[in-house]
């Protein structure tokens, strides 16, 4: 079994109701169970800002998946909410993405498959969830409180939790 933290994002239709179906999915049978999940943020947009804000949070899981088979499962249901990677641009709307932060504390450098996520520790919009669910879990050598204490996160809204 391996510990694995889990980004979601998305700024297109209703994001928190993609994450409301989308965590189920990926925990709900055999593939992952759910260890943690931090609240919605309403997040400016990244990369490119000329589009809505996005909504992330994220998760942490317990899996028996190898980390190619654990993304495979996130790319099926990413697909599964309406992800059409053919007609978005980089860093452009999206449904649903999902991202795979952290495995244990594994390195691992395939093609298509970079863990740690080679951004995480830079992006608010992952920083401030992590920091909720997970501030001292060692990822790559530093942990989310201590990156985030190195970041500007301004703009970024806690939700309610939904009824
Ligand atoms: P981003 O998440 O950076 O906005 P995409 O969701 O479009 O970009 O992902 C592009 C590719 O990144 C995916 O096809 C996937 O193979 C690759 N990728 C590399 N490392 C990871 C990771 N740790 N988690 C999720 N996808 C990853
Ligand atoms: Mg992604």
């Amino acid at each position: 079994m391996a510990d694995a933290l889990i980004g979601l994002g998305g700024n297109v239709g209703d994001a928190r109701l993609s994450f409301a179906r989308a965590i189920p999915a990926i925990c709900g049978g055999a593939n992952a169970a759910l260890r943690a999940r931090s609240s919605d943020y309403r997040t400016p947009p990244w990369g490119e800002p000329d589009q809505p804000s996005f909504i992330n949070a994220c998760i942490a899981i317990e899996t028996p998946l190898a980390p190619g088979d654990l993304l495979a499962v996130l790319h099926d249901v990413e697909q599964e909410f309406g992800r059409d990677r053919a007609g978005e641009t980089r860093w452009g709307p999206r449904t649903l993405d999902l991202d795979i932060l952290a495995y244990d504390d594994q390195r691992i450098d395939l093609p298509g498959l970079t863990i740690p996520h080679p951004r995480w520790f830079e992006r608010a919009f992952v920083l401030v969830p992590l920091a909720e669910i997970a501030p001292d879990r060692a990822i790559g050598g530093q942990t989310p409180r201590q990156a985030l204490a190195k970041i500007v996160a301004t703009g970024i809204t806690r939700l309610p939790a939904l009824a």
